[in-house]
């Protein structure tokens, strides 16, 4: 049995700050969120070192957009020569929303049935090897799990408005968790998970959600409150403090 991760890394990054804008001919793109450097070093390493250094793992898929493949290859390269990056790392091209970035580093993979497939978002670099050793545990036990949160929160349901929300109910948080990644999954349910996903239209913001719509389980362990999303600036700054706390 091996484990193969899959690491998305094709977004955009659009709430790290605003797009230039196509008026602006002069102003330098940002770069994607997961190219942002925290550290002196782009997310994204610091979260591909975070998978390398786990034994368990045989191979990294990372799906990135088509531009990036060529400079990051050259920044992958630098990883092995400086800091003797082990493990197989395969780049793909990633689509147009997260599901089709992981379905095409999916089609990419090759793996037996019980093969173990991790899923990990490349904006969560502060993932630990505790919580990547308690995924593909239950991953292998269950099928499926993910890392998650409890919710601390009062969770609400709202309605949309032009000005905001309305809350429409209160949902029991003893009843609620936050989905975190890594997400792990034998590779025969992740795989017919996403094709019958494909086959229906259906698009989730997580691995997960397509395993359930499939009919299976999904297992949680407990993620944590440092395996933060980086989503805004603001997120940045935490990811910051928390790295230097290490
Ligand atoms: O944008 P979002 O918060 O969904 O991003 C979660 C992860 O999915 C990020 O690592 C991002 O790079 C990745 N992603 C992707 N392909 C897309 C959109 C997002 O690989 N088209």
């Amino acid at each position: 049995m091996k484990v193969i991760v899959i690491i998305p890394a094709a977004g955009l990054g659009t709430r790290m700050g605003p797009m230039p804008s196509a008026l602006d001919a002069k102003a330098k793109p940002h770069p994607s969120k997961q190219f942002t450097e925290l550290a002196g070093t782009p997310i994204l390493i610091h979260t591909l070192r975070k998978f390398a250094a786990v034994d368990a793992v045989s191979g990294i898929w990372i799906a990135l957009r088509e531009n990036e493949i060529e400079g990051f290859g050259e920044r992958l390269a630098d990883e092995v020569i400086g800091n003797g990056l082990k493990k197989r790392v395969t780049l793909v091209v990633g689509g147009e929303h997260r599901q089709q970035s992981v379905e095409y580093a999916l089609n990419a993979v090759s793996a037996a049935a019980d093969d173990v497939v991790l899923v990990h978002d490349a904006v969560r670099p502060l993932v630990t090897a505790e919580i990547i050793h308690d995924v593909i545990e239950a991953a292998k036990k269950y099928g499926a799990a993910i890392a998650a949160m409890p919710a601390v929160d009062t969770v609400k349901q709202v309605e949309r408005t032009a000005e905001g929300a309305i809350v429409k109910a209160t949902i029991p948080r003893v009843g609620v968790v936050l989905a975190q990644t890594p997400q792990g999954f034998h590779y025969s349910v992740i795989k017919k998970a996403f094709d019958e996903a494909a086959a229906d239209g259906f698009l989730g913001t997580d691995e997960a959600s397509l395993a359930e719509r499939s009919g299976h389980e999904v297992a949680v362990v407990m993620g944590s409150p440092r395996n933060i999303k980086i989503t805004t600036p603001g997120d940045m700054e935490l990811a910051e403090f928390y790295l230097s706390r290490r």
